[in-house]
């Protein structure tokens, strides 16, 4: 309360009744014009800037705009009349970067973020590797060793990259900031541009004399083996996620992760689809009309299955609890769902024949009926004549094979 404020209104050249569209477009004019990044050194367009930040502050936040509409800068004052216990406003608060995030994504193009972040800890990069395993691995799940080269802090200079005993120095030419604002003349009168100090590279930092281990670096490499566990029900396409073993942090921030992809190999009869197994399993005539054990393939061995007589081809049969586990919950198992389909017997013996058409003939005489329907022809010798021809053409369709 030493210095009289401005009404922050009247320091966003706004109305009483502007809307929160109105206050951002003042504002976000202002912030352009007196950034302190575009007036580097300037102590009035600073103060200006943070006077035009600390009235957007307030009235962007509608709870805030309410305890200012009524009790003015005294809302923001602790002790002082009106709202007594709100505290004070505070400049240096969470609100105010995300203000900065909203107002300067466009105006930065985000590099001003970035060029931030350089200066603070900030964690390393992630490190995308993939795997490939078999069909039964991602069912069971298993273990697997990565063979990388992981970079570690220096031990010698402990990630500085100076020479033990040094430590960097801030960069003369952008004082720390990792960048420098450069202004030139054109139609459109001054315009000044903000880039990478090419100086120390957006490090801030200059190292005088590099340690000789990392070569300045600030870091070494070497290959590391990693163990990966791929757990039960993992499908492919997914991630796992290893923490810590991605690129070492910035400035004192942490490691980034190894994300590491698994690839799943196609097996030659199982097919799958979230936690359940598809596959045919093929079965004879005489087993599906006279019914019989099979053995059906499964990810836990042979199953022995008996088919009822009597069933169709492509019934579907459930083996329950024979899927594929949940990733959440390895207890838990979808299950495998076998699809029986008749087949045609191919290469038949002639006894193998005789005894076909042995029952054909027992079984409702198929073969004459068909042919019968196709002739329509009743009287003794003509349908004889032609079951002959019939029986001949079948036999030498069988004895091509
Ligand atoms: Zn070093
Ligand atoms: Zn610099």
């Amino acid at each position: 309360m030493a210095e009289a404020k401005r009404d922050y209104y009247e320091v966003l050249g706004v109305s009483r009744d502007a809307d929160d569209a109105a206050i951002k477009k003042a504002y976000r004019a202002l912030a352009k014009k007196y950034h302190p990044d575009m007036n580097p050194g300037d102590k009035e367009a600073e103060k200006k800037f943070k006077e035009a930040s600390e009235a957007y502050a307030v009235l962007s936040d509608s709870e805030k705009r309410r305890q200012y509409d009524q009790f003015g800068h005294a809302a923001f004052e602790g002790g002082a009349g009106g709202a007594g216990g709100f505290g004070g406003f505070d400049f240096n608060g969470a609100d105010f970067s995300d203000i900065f995030g909203d107002i300067f994504g466009d105006l930065f193009g985000g590099s001003r973020r970035s060029g931030r972040a350089g200066n603070g800890p900030m964690k390393g990069a992630n490190i995308r590797k993939s795997i490939r395993i078999t069909f039964e691995e991602a069912v069971f799940g298993c273990e697997k060793e990565l063979d990388l080269i992981l970079k570690d802090p220096c031990e010698d200079c402990h990630g500085t990259g100076a020479k033990p005993g040094t430590s960097p120095e801030t960069c003369p030419k952008c004082g720390g900031r990792g960048q420098v604002v450069y202004t030139s003349q054109s139609f459109f009168g001054t315009v000044q541009n903000v880039q990478t100090c090419p100086n120390c590279g957006g490090s801030g930092k200059i190292i005088k004399e590099k340690c000789s281990k990392c070569a300045g670096t600030g870091y070494t490499s070497s290959r590391k083996k990693i163990k990966v566990t791929v757990p039960a029900g993992i499908d492919n396409g997914q991630s796992i996620r290893i923490r810590d073993k991605g690129e070492p942090g910035v400035n004192g921030g942490p490691r980034g992760d190894l994300l590491v992809e698994v690839n799943v190999s196609h097996h030659p009869i199982f097919q799958r689809q979230d936690v359940h197994i598809f596959s045919t399993v093929p079965i004879s005539f005489a087993v599906a009309a006279l019914g019989g054990d099979i053995r059906i393939k499964t990810v836990d061995g042979d199953v022995i299955y008996n088919v009822k007589p009597g069933t169709k081809t492509d019934t579907k049969v459930r083996l329950k609890g024979k899927g594929v586990p949940s990733l959440r919950n390895s207890q838990v198992r979808g299950d495998h769902y076998v699809t029986l389909v008749i087949q045609t017997p191919e290469r038949l013996s002639a006894e193998a024949k005789e005894a076909l058409r042995r029952f054909d003939e027992l079984s409702g005489n198929t073969l004459h009926q068909n042919d019968d329907e196709g002739n329509g022809d009743k009287t003794d010798k003509g349908e004889k004549k032609k079951k002959k021809g019939f029986m001949e053409k079948m036999k030498e369709a069988f004895e091509d094979n």
